[in-house]
């Protein structure tokens, strides 16, 4: 996104533009932004070509997923629903996971028949479950254990995963029990060892972590891995403060890693993919000023982008036109929603704001629209993807009879 004439521009295309033909709010993600991620991606691992399986509840998009596919990128999804859209955007089920500690008897059956990679289980009852529907189905079922390696991302608290206060995967014990257990059913095949330790990780360290922890676990196992899957989580930067994630420190750490062990890398990258290519256009419906401060009340609320509300989340804001007058005024970006945490991002020195101008939500690819929700009975936002100076809907905006 850049200003051309002072008027801030997606690609080729102004934000003005976009508003007028389209309405507000709307999501537009950029096709040379998202194409650029994931070649960035796969070069800064190209010495072990890992497979990459786009983490799908981080967008939901079925358009996006069959562009993100075209690269040859996998899914990795958490519900019977996210696999249904992955295979109807067209990804192999060879190249799905399938994570999450909940997976219902319906959905493990589903994701048997449909021969994916790897149910990646995450309690002892889930491998026990999966052995039991496999041995029904008379299939032999690959899949992964989650460890839980007892690592702090150093993250958002309510983003971390990879602690053992955290519900998700399963200790060094019962790893090693299960380990065993699978070693003696005729209906499972273990092929990975899993880990995610949590999302928006901007150190390298975490990870160094979490590999040295897999790597003695591998050692003390006798058995032989097909795959370890690292998850995803890199973190991208929301913030001029966030400091990048630093990949070249972490392919030298997995191919150090890879020396001592002859396995495949998966990795199970969102946001790192998709973030950056969204913005959330919105426009100003009023302003309203106090003694301290002037809301500037949008009509984007956070039922169309929750991250905020949901973790304390940052998003840049930009104005849609350039201008050097700035408001003595601290702006408080809120949402039309009755509740108190419906606001974006309080801001000073922003410049001077009227009712109906178009602002901007920055890096919303992510987590953005696919925890978007009709809380208030407000319709969800129509999403564009802009291709060059092209412009394809990928997604129309509800409407109020498909809520009634
Ligand atoms: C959410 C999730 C991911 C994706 O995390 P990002 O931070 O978006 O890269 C990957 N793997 C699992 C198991 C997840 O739950």
């Amino acid at each position: 996104m850049k200003y051309i004439s002072k008027k801030l521009t997606i690609d080729k295309v102004k934000v003005q533009d976009i508003a007028e033909k389209y309405g507000t709010p709307i999501y537009c993600y950029s096709f040379n932004k998202l194409k650029k991620n994931i070649k960035n991606f796969q070069k800064n691992f190209s010495s072990f070509s890992p497979l990459i399986c786009f983490a799908v509840k981080s967008n939901t998009n079925i358009n996006l997923i069959r562009e993100i596919k075209k690269f040859g990128l996998g899914a990795d999804v958490v519900s019977k629903g996210e696999l249904l859209m992955a295979i109807k955007a067209g990804v192999s089920p060879k190249k799905i996971v399938f994570s999450g500690v909940g997976k219902t008897s319906e959905e493990i059956s589903f994701a048997v028949e449909k021969k994916i990679l790897l149910i990646n289980a995450e309690s002892e009852s889930e491998v026990r479950e999966i052995d039991r529907i496999a041995k029904i189905k008379k299939r032999k079922v690959k899949i992964g254990i989650r460890l839980n390696p007892n690592t702090d991302a150093k993250t958002l608290s309510q983003i971390s995963t990879g602690k053992k206060e955290n519900k998700f995967g399963v200790n060094e014990k019962i790893f090693f029990k299960l380990v065993n257990f699978c070693k003696n059913s005729k209906n499972i095949s273990l092929k990975c060892l899993s880990v995610h330790i949590g999302s928006q990780i901007l150190d390298y360290k975490p990870y160094e972590k979490m590999l040295r922890v897999v790597d003695r676990i591998i050692d003390k196992i006798n058995h032989k891995f097909e795959f370890i899957d690292l998850g995803g989580g890199m973190g991208i930067s929301y913030t001029h403060k966030d400091k990048k994630l630093n990949y070249a420190k972490y392919n030298e750490i997995i191919k150090k890693f890879l020396k001592r062990h002859k396995l495949k890398i998966i990795f199970e990258p969102g946001r790192s993919i998709i973030g950056d290519t969204g913005t959330l256009i919105s426009k100003i419906i009023y302003i309203k000023k106090n003694e301290s401060k002037n809301f500037i009340i949008l009509d984007a609320a956070m039922n169309d982008l929750m991250r905020p509300a949901l973790y304390g989340a940052h998003h840049k804001i930009l104005p849609s036109i350039k201008s050097k007058r700035k408001s003595n005024k601290t702006y408080e970006f809120v949402g039309p929603i009755c509740e108190s945490t419906d606001k974006f991002n309080t801001l000073k020195n922003f410049q001077e704001l009227k009712e109906k101008d178009l602002i901007a939500i920055c890096d919303v690819g992510a987590y953005g629209m696919s925890l978007s929700s009709n809380y208030n009975i407000r319709l969800k936002p129509s999403e564009i993807l802009i291709k060059g100076s092209k412009i394809q809907i990928i997604r129309k905006k509800q409407k109020y009879k498909d809520l009634m």
